[in-house]
């Protein structure tokens, strides 16, 4: 999605490089639509970064002794978490069934997944 919306803003910079200088209506126009994506791309790549630092927080202070992090992973041998590919809400799962395994049953119980689908 964000490579699109850089696509997007290189024709739209190419777009606007192409309209006539007396057509400053549509030159305004395509110059806010070009900054409101710009932001954009600003706010994901701030979430990304953020998204990597609690990832990594995460991963150093979960409380096992199986911690693997060579060449930027960042691997628990002990509980099989890799808190740098697998989903948030894998991590999660994977965490609520190591610290609080009655927690984890009722979760993952049939009524549980019924209840949370309707
Ligand atoms: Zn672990």
């Amino acid at each position: 999605m964000r490579e699109e919306i850089k696509d997007l803003i290189i024709k739209l910079k190419d777009a606007n490089h192409h309209i006539n200088s007396d057509n400053t209506h549509n030159e305004h126009g395509v110059n806010f639509i070009i900054e409101a994506l710009e932001s954009e791309i600003e706010k994901d790549a701030g979430l990304l970064s953020e998204n990597k630092k609690l990832r990594r927080l995460l991963w150093l202070s979960h409380g096992c002794q199986g911690l693997y992090g060579d060449d930027g992973e960042m691997q628990c041998n002990e509980c099989r978490i890799d808190f740098l590919r697998d989903s948030a809400d894998d991590i999660e799962l994977k965490i609520i069934k190591k610290k609080n395994p009655e927690y984890y049953k009722m979760l993952t119980s049939d009524q549980a997944i019924k209840e949370e689908s309707q």
